[in-house]
């Protein structure tokens, strides 16, 4: 007879709230099952009888977030997709450094999840004195248990984002996420995980697996560069990032509503890359609000060189949804159109 399965799993991936003392200042540690099965029976008795059961696995080499790639999403997509059928929730454990951009990756390679994927991190040590790891991870694995939730949220500080539109906003705060353009997934209330209702993904989105694990190493390293205007930008220094060859799509982060310099020699250089087939998305640098392409004149020479409007999207959901969108084996004609649309509830 085979044990019943655990109705949950967490991965342990690395971060700060795994992390030990050494010689040369914080770093991954190992044993962290024991340690965090420890850490959850300190917990009062009934909070601690009410948390679901998990299984816990590590990724190979825990790593300090600040160093992922897409190829560690690559991976961790991969790990997801073989452990899930067998949970009812999984729980990723994650330095805080790069998490919104591993949530917002997931989003997009998890397409129609039918399961709650929670990922969450600490700004502090577990072991540390007044450390938020133990919160942060109860908090997680009440959310992970809950059949309605069926996307990848975030969990940091007793709120569930959207995986996808979540940002990290502080460098100390034990709060240090936000979701500038959409309200809360839900909260913890007195210990219970609570979904505010009307707000999880759309009914297509979810509850009908069709991953899309890509294979974002044939991209190489670093195929999409992040550009963010500067008053006096040259059209030189825009062309020195954009129109090199290993680069294949990049995200623009313009002025406002929608607005770039009226400088013909910058919009030459998107009509160049445009011309190269590469992929050109903007969005604004304020952190809240949407763009409109062409509502200003200064925004005309944006629309001229097809540049593709990235309407409210986080940096991290642009990037991560282009970087998935080249590796899809699609037209150029599909790239465009399925970046214009709300795949996984990020714009
Ligand atoms: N540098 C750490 C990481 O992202 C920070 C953290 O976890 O808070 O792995």
């Amino acid at each position: 007879m085979h044990a019943p399965r655990s109705p949950l799993l967490v991965i342990y991936t690395g971060g700060t709230l795994g992390m030990v003392e050494t010689p040369h200042g914080l770093s991954p540690g190992g044993h962290f099952e024991p340690r965090l099965r420890e850490a959850l029976n300190t917990l009062p008795p009934t909070r601690r009888a009410s948390l679901p059961d998990f299984d816990f696995i590590a990724t190979p080499s825990p790593i300090d977030s600040s160093s992922a790639t897409p190829a560690d999403w690559q991976a961790l997509a991969a790990l997801i997709e073989d452990h899930q059928q067998a949970y009812a929730g999984i729980i990723i454990l994650h330095g805080t450094d790069t998490l919104s951009w591993t949530a917002s990756s997931l989003a997009f390679q998890l397409q129609g999840i039918d399961k709650p994927v929670v990922v969450t991190g600490a700004m502090h040590p577990l072991e540390a004195a007044g450390s938020d790891a133990l919160a942060n991870v109860e908090g997680a694995l009440r959310f992970a248990a809950l059949p309605e939730l069926q996307e990848v949220a975030l969990y940091f500080a007793g709120r569930l984002l959207r995986g996808v539109r979540a940002r990290k906003w502080q460098t100390q705060a034990d709060d240090a996420f936000i979701s500038p353009n959409y309200p809360l997934l839900g909260e913890l209330v007195d210990n219970a995980a609570v979904l505010y209702p009307g707000r999880g993904l759309a009914e297509h989105q979810r509850g009908a697996l069709r991953f899309e694990l890509a294979d974002y190493r044939t991209l190489g390293p670093s195929p999409v560069v992040r550009l963010a205007l500067w008053p006096g930008m040259t059209a030189r220094q825009l062309g020195a990032l954009l129109l090199d060859d290993t680069v294949k799509g990049a995200l623009l982060e313009v002025w406002g509503g929608g607005n770039i310099a009226d400088d013909p020699a910058l919009i030459e250089v998107l009509a160049q890359a445009r011309g190269e087939g590469k992929l050109v998305a903007a969005i604004s640098q304020c952190p809240q609000g949407h763009i409109e392409i062409g509502a200003y004149a200064a925004g005309k020479g944006l629309m001229s060189a097809e540049v593709l409007s990235g309407d409210d999207m986080t940096p991290e959901a642009v990037m991560t949804k282009l970087i998935h969108l080249l590796a899809q084996p699609m037209s150029d004609t599909d790239r465009r159109r399925h970046f214009l649309t709300n795949l996984v509830g990020e714009r």
